[in-house]
């Protein structure tokens, strides 16, 4: 590597080194997320909406995942509904709250979801077969940041302690939460849920 980034000159451990070059690739990625008229705000909570399940897609549960303000929060689905991205729904279990959705133009725009799609292709180049591994390390990274700083994790349903699959065979929601007791299907088993226990 040719790369002035490959070198941890004066002294500089490689954990702060590794901190370094993950902060400069998320320069990297904001700047793309500016292009098609959103900040990289809003573009961090239609991504959120996009991967959310049903349960977790208030506007507190999203400023709890973006480590953000309510009134930034605010802010920013105040700029995605006036766009067209994002709606008011009627939330599934608290009738005096909403959940946000994405609308069809909100799900084009993620599809060309510029940031990720720069960091991804530099991760193929980058680390090529090692990328499963690169994955899991900052899976764990990212785990030991958001213990340190008390958050909720976030995690896919299916990895929690309260999902069972298969609960429900033969039907459009065959698995089942046990915290929640709700059916869930495919697409809740595969999203991000605020209530995820490990
Ligand atoms: S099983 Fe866990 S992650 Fe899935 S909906 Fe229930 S609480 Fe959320």
């Amino acid at each position: 590597m040719d790369n002035s980034e490959s070198l941890s000159g004066g002294g500089e451990t490689p954990s702060r080194h590794a901190a370094r070059l993950i902060n400069r690739l998320d320069r990297l990625a904001r700047a793309a997320d500016h292009r098609g008229g959103l900040n990289p705000a809003q573009r961090d909570a239609l991504r959120y909406l996009g991967r959310a399940n049903r349960f977790s897609r208030s506007p507190a549960a999203l400023a709890e995942y973006l480590g953000a303000t309510r009134g930034t929060v605010s802010q920013s689905l105040i700029a995605l509904e006036a766009k067209g991205y994002v709606r008011r729904e009627p939330h599934p279990r608290d009738r005096r709250a909403v959940t946000l959705g994405l609308t069809a133009a909100g799900r084009a725009v993620l599809r060309e979801d510029a940031g990720v799609a720069l960091l991804a292709e530099a991760v193929a180049a980058g680390a090529g077969a090692e990328a499963a591994t690169l994955a899991r390390l900052l899976e764990a990274t990212l785990a030991a940041a958001i213990a340190r700083n008390g958050g909720r994790a976030f995690g896919i349903c299916r990895t929690c302690r309260h999902f069972r699959a298969d609960a429900h065979p033969a039907t459009s929601r065959p698995h089942h939460c046990a915290l929640l007791d709700v059916p869930l299907g495919e697409f809740d088993a595969g999203a991000i849920c605020v209530e995820h226990a490990a």
